[in-house]
């Protein structure tokens, strides 16, 4: 009972500040109040709106002249390239377009001129796709032996670049479809897409969660948002009651929500049937060219190296003081956050000093960015929240922040940033077709960025109390991005599996696989309440199979590059910028084995599992001499 009062003197701190946010001077500053050096320089692609009108003109323009590709993309060598380069070209026009408005939307909301753009340049991109969407199946329709001679040419020597995206859309020959099937198959998918639709709507517009009591004994209405805040509670009864009204909430609906997984476990099923695929894993991996055996080995390794995760648990029953560990008891901070402030120039020093070991190549391009109008840094009135990375091949990347002087905002530019540098290389390196870089990839570069920041940190002379809280922050992100996810990925591998093997998918079975499977990962020292089973009907990423394996996939190479580059030096450095620069240019799993990295094997899997048994270590020998 005696937690009680931070809370509620932190109550009266929030509605203080929303008070002197109404009356003057801590209110949230306008666009026009803040340094330019803060701001990011949206001049760089295009230096009026007139200019941006004028190249939306041009791109309206030049779409129709797509249309005189159709059904001649196989013609010829020449009548290939041609058409593969009036689509690259027309796509940068429209990413610079489309950067361009959304981000001036959303560095000032309130702007309906900006609203009006953004909108229109979203019509103008399915416009596009649409005039664009005769492309791919022609390039398919080109027999194997037809596009080698094309790509052998001599006398069309620039088709040459696009070997690998021929390749990759070539690939996929198998699992395509007579015309009339395929046309079949294309009007099917709005139809299919009801399970996810049907959840969406159920998920977020009707369902609630009742009222609880707060940390203050006042009445307030659970809500998701508010859901994950009472995790965190200091007060256990707080914690538990959330945890009750939201698990109950769901569970007087789990029939109609197992109903409803069986139906997007089936359109799965469905799909990878129809496109002969050996599985729906199988069919939902291919599009990417992701081994099913990467899968396979997330799930086997994990499994295998359960044990620090077990002794968290065990610990955290300890170090809590706690007799039995329950579900709601796992987010809860182990120590009260650190109060540091820290502010932009701090951040952007110790962010540079904990990247130091990627080089100078990286740290001055880095810097460059920095100082070059990249960042959007602080809240203004009408700014969209939170964070992001964007930018268009042709300018630069740009990061959008809501920089608020807390050790997370900075880790969020160290994240960000991470995704920027990534692009930043990529496009300077690749032509317009690999300018991309699969989702697979996507989230390396930006943990790597956040492991060698606390890493470095974490070497830093600092109090016992920010580094208990730091090493906090690294275990929780560990047994969430990564342990918890692939309890998830598990979750979706069985799922499709009983059904594939014509096994019943009700909601009871689905309960008592979520059960085993929570059990079995967090092991012994965690005790289940009966609610616990419903967990996996709140869960929005199943509705998007087979995609949260990637979260921890990524963390794991993440985790592995960044150690090797701590311990190798150059040669890890030179490989994990050849792996940033290699964008789209070759097979997501390839260009990770570019950078040292192979997620067919176990070992990356291994190391995050290592590094989490290290800090558990670390933070086991600080608190007993607390
Ligand atoms: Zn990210």
């Amino acid at each position: 009972m005696k937690r009680l009062l931070a809370p509620a003197a932190l109550l009266v701190l929030i509605s203080w500040a929303g008070l002197a946010a109404a009356q003057g001077p801590a209110k949230v500053p306008q666009r026009s109040d803040i340094d330019p050096r803060y701001k990011w320089k949206l001049e760089d692609m295009y230096p009026t709106d007139d200019a941006w009108q004028a190249d939306f003109k041009r791109l309206e323009e030049m779409i129709p002249r797509s249309a005189a590709f159709k059904g001649k993309v196989g013609e010829s060598a020449a009548s290939l390239l041609a058409a593969l380069q009036l689509r690259d070209s027309l796509g940068l026009v429209g990413s610079r377009l489309g950067s361009y408005a959304s981000m001036r939307r959303d560095q000032d909301t309130r702007v309906p001129k900006y609203q009006g753009m953004s909108d229109r340049m979203m019509g103008l991109n399915a416009r596009l796709r649409a005039a664009g969407a005769f492309f791919e199946p022609e390039v398919v329709a080109i027999e194997p032996a037809r596009l080698e001679q094309f790509l052998k040419d001599p006398s069309v020597p620039g088709l040459a670049v696009y070997r690998h995206e021929l390749d990759d859309i070539q690939r996929t020959r198998a699992h395509v479809l007579p015309k009339e099937e395929e046309e079949l198959l294309a009007r099917s998918s709005e139809m299919a897409s009801a399970s996810g639709a049907i959840f969406s709507a159920f998920n977020n517009a009707d369902l609630r969660f009742g009222t609880i009591k707060d940390d203050t004994g006042a009445d307030m209405e659970l809500t998701k948002g508010r859901f994950a805040r009472c995790l965190e509670s200091p007060d256990r009864r707080v914690r538990r009651d959330a945890f009750w009204a939201m698990n109950s909430a769901y569970a007087r609906f789990n029939n109609t929500l197992g109903a409803c997984m069986n139906a997007n476990v089936k359109r799965d099923l469905f799909y990878s049937r129809a496109r002969k695929y050996g599985s729906a894993l199988e069919g939902s991996l291919d599009p990417s060219n992701i081994p099913v055996s990467v899968y396979q080995n997330l799930v086997k390794t994990v499994n295998a190296n359960l044990a620090p995760l077990h002794r968290y648990a065990a610990l955290r029953k300890k170090w809590m003081g706690l007799d039995t560990l329950k579900v709601y008891d796992l987010y809860t901070p182990l120590v009260p956050a650190a109060k540091v402030d820290v502010p932009f120039e701090l951040a952007k020093k110790e962010v540079v000093a904990g990247l130091k070991p990627l080089g100078d190549t990286y740290l001055a391009q880095f810097q460059k960015g920095l100082e070059s109008g990249w960042i959007d840094v602080y809240e203004t009135q009408g700014k969209t929240s939170g964070a992001y990375s964007g930018g268009t091949p042709t300018v630069h990347p740009y990061v959008l922040l809501n920089y608020s002087n807390t050790l997370e905002d900075e880790f969020t530019l160290a994240h960000e940033m991470g995704h920027s540098m990534h692009s930043f290389f990529t496009w300077k390196t690749q032509p317009p077709v690999y300018a991309g870089y699969s989702l697979f990839v996507a989230e390396v570069a930006s943990t790597g960025n956040e492991a060698l920041l606390i890493n470095y940190l974490l070497k830093q002379p600092l109090d016992k109390q920010r580094r208990m809280f730091l090493l906090n922050h690294y275990l929780e992100q560990i047994r969430t991005t990564f342990y918890r996810q692939t309890l998830f990925a598990e979750f979706e591998m069985r799922t499709h599996e009983m059904a594939e093997a014509g096994q019943p998918l009700t909601a009871e079975a689905m309960n008592k696989l979520y059960r085993e499977l929570f059990q079995r990962y967090y092991g012994p020292d965690l005790d289940l309440d009966s609610l616990a089973d419903y967990e996996w009907s709140r869960v929005p990423h199943f509705y998007r199979s087979f995609y949260v394996y990637q979260y921890a996939t990524s963390y794991a190479a993440a985790t592995a590059l960044s150690q090797k580059i701590l311990n190798e030096g150059q040669p890890a450095v030179d490989r994990y910028l050849a792996f940033l620069k290699a964008g789209n240019s070759a097979y997501p799993i390839d260009v990770l084995k570019t950078a040292g990295v192979d997620m067919t094997t176990p070992a990356p899997i291994e190391a995050t599992c290592q590094k989490f048994s290290e800090l558990l270590d670390e933070m086991e020998k600080l608190w007993e001499s607390k």
